[in-house]
């Protein structure tokens, strides 16, 4: 599966219909056999149970629960602190126009990148412009956790 397929599935699965459709399988007799027989391999046996234990300990396991952290979210709040401090102590000013399509009222501060260098480096947008840079291209991260 590509990245994009897999983006796409992803936000399919969190969509009304997408859950719609998750809640309906596991309601029919089809979904619920699957779930007895998960249940009866993993869930409701000793032996299970000790797989279950095994494998969160083990390096894949950790390598999973590494992958599901929102590993961008410390360096997003780390930025976002920089802005507001900034533009409490009037080093960033804002101007309450968006800087992409001009328009006025509530504005955002945008990171395009989020390595410390360019925290206050923050492009002023409005929330629409916002949401559609990010939905369209992957920001710069650091590397790690830092
Ligand atoms: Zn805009």
């Amino acid at each position: 599966m590509t990245e994009a397929r897999r983006a796409q599935r992803a936000r399919y699965n969190m969509s009304a219909k997408g859950r719609a459709a998750t809640a309906r399988y596991k309601a029919s007799p089809k979904g619920r056999a699957q779930r007895a027989r998960y249940d009866a391999r993993y869930n409701v046996s000793a032996a299970g149970r000790a797989a279950y234990a095994r494998y969160n300990v083990s390096a894949k396991g950790k390598a999973r629960d590494l992958a599901r952290q929102d590993r961008g979210r410390v360096w997003r709040q780390a930025a976002n602190a920089a802005v507001r401090a900034a533009v409490r102590c009037g080093e960033l000013v804002r101007s309450g126009a968006c800087s992409a399509c001009g328009a006025a009222g509530r504005t955002e501060f945008h990171h395009p990148s989020y390595l410390r260098k360019d925290w206050l480096a923050a492009e002023e947008l409005c929330r629409r412009c916002h949401r559609r840079w990010h939905r369209a291209n992957a920001a710069i991260m650091p590397e790690g956790l830092g």
